[in-house]
């Protein structure tokens, strides 16, 4: 195959024209008086959640849009913490907020779900949003979607792969990634499948998938071994820090499989960034009505 044929569906133009029609929201907004502004509890010092929330804080800046990062003490108390949310859950100033995960172990019983308010909610996590997720249509086109499937999805709209009765096989079934992808992937028409560490053999469906994603977290997890003569897109979630550098779950070879690929770094990881952006702006939408 001729590994020049493959395409590389790489995030950074796809951001470039979201960031355009989300810059003159945010600046709508402002003329109007209002500020959208997100805000971040970050509890302790997990050095990918520095990182992680360094990078939406510059994003969402970029937009013109405020963005605080609530640094918190690794050993804060639930009550303290509860107290925290609960403050900028009223406060009206507020548009968007969230928890960056993980939390310390002793904050784990945390209803983090709950934390926030369905319209304040740029996870897409509360049961509100998760039930309006799995409604689908224009209910779930109304509220707060999780970002990384949600920027998935964004990314295979501006590509042009048109999900419609195609075979999706989702691996992985988190509340973050797998789950949502799974559902939203299913209300854009495709018949998805879903693999996880108990599915007996992940071949099977890969081989005949048109369309695989795939959010393990392990390094080179899929291999060309999953591969048939199809030449499906593959859509790689993963995150995996080795040694300092950062690799996704598909081994490199299987670009001369497929017909598209996501990068890493350079696909997933900044389309839930951009996701991230389009949540807060449709949360200041949800709270003061439409702009025009
Ligand atoms: P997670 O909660 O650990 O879930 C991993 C999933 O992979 C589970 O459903 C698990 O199955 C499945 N799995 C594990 N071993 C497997 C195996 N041998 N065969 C088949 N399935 C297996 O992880 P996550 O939060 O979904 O994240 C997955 C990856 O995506 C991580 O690398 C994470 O860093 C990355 N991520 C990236 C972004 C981004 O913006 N790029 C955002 C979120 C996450 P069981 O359910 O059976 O245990």
């Amino acid at each position: 195959m001729d590994r020049n044929l493959t395409k590389i569906l790489a995030a950074k133009p796809v951001v470039d024209s979201v960031i355009e029609q989300l810059k003159s929201e945010v600046n709508a907004w402002v003329k109007r008086g209002v500020v959208p502004s997100l805000k971040v509890l970050l509890v302790g010092n997990h050095p990918p959640s520095l990182i992680y929330t360094k990078n939406k804080k510059k994003f969402i800046e970029s937009l013109g849009a405020k963005c605080e990062i609530i640094h918190l003490d690794e050993t804060i108390s639930k009550v303290e913490f509860l107290k925290i949310a609960n403050e900028i859950s009223k406060d009206s100033d507020t548009h968007g907020c969230f928890a960056q995960l993980p939390l310390p172990k002793h904050l784990n019983d945390v209803d983090v779900a709950n934390l926030f308010p369905a319209n304040k909610d740029v996870d897409g996590f509360h049961p509100e949003n998760i039930r309006a997720m799995v409604v689908g249509g224009v209910i779930a086109e109304r509220a707060l979607m999780p970002c990384t499937p949600k920027g998935i999805i964004t990314l295979l709209k501006h590509y042009k792969f048109d999900l419609s009765g195609k075979n999706v096989v989702v691996i992985g079934r988190s509340m973050i990634v797998g789950k949502p992808m799974a559902m939203m992937l299913s209300n854009a028409n495709a018949s998805v499948s879903i693999c996880h560490s108990k599915t007996k053999d992940i071949s099977f469906f890969t081989k005949k998938a048109d369309l695989i994603v795939v959010a393990v977290g392990k390094k080179d997890f899929l291999t060309t071994k999953h591969l048939g003569d199809n030449k499906p897109w593959i859509i790689d979630v993963g995150q995996n820090v080795i040694n300092d550098s950062l690799f996704g779950d598909v081994t490199e070879d299987c670009i001369d499989h497929c017909e598209a690929l996501t990068p890493v770094p350079g696909g997933v990881g900044p389309m839930t960034i951009c996701s991230l952006g389009q949540n807060l702006l449709a949360a200041v939408q949800l709270q003061l009505g439409d702009i025009s």
